[in-house]
C-alpha cells in the first residue's frame, strides 16, 4: 500500500465509525496495514478490514464501513 492510499482511508477510521473511540492498544482498539489491507478493530465490537485494491474512492470506502457497521 502506498502512503496516499492510507492517508486516504484513515481519516474515516482513526475515530472508530460505531463509537467513536480514538485509541489503540492497551486492549482500546487495532489498527494495522499489511500489504494491501487496512484493519481496524475496536473494543466496542468494531471491526474493518479493507483491501485498497478495491479502490480508495470515499464512496467505496464509506459503503465497506457501512457494511462493517450492519455485521455487528
Ligand atoms: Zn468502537
Amino acid at each position: 500500500m502506498n502512503g496516499t492510499d492510507f492517508l486516504i482511508i484513515s481519516p474515516f477510521i482513526n475515530d472508530c465509525p460505531n463509537c467513536g473511540n480514538k485509541l489503540v492498544g492497551n486492549g482500546e482498539g487495532m489498527l494495522e496495514v499489511e500489504n494491501n489491507m487496512v484493519k481496524r478493530s475496536c473494543k466496542c465490537g468494531f471491526k474493518f478490514e479493507y483491501d485498497v485494491n478495491n479502490g480508495t474512492s470515499k464512496k467505496k470506502i464509506m459503503h465497506a464501513i457501512g457494511e462493517a457497521l450492519k455485521q455487528m
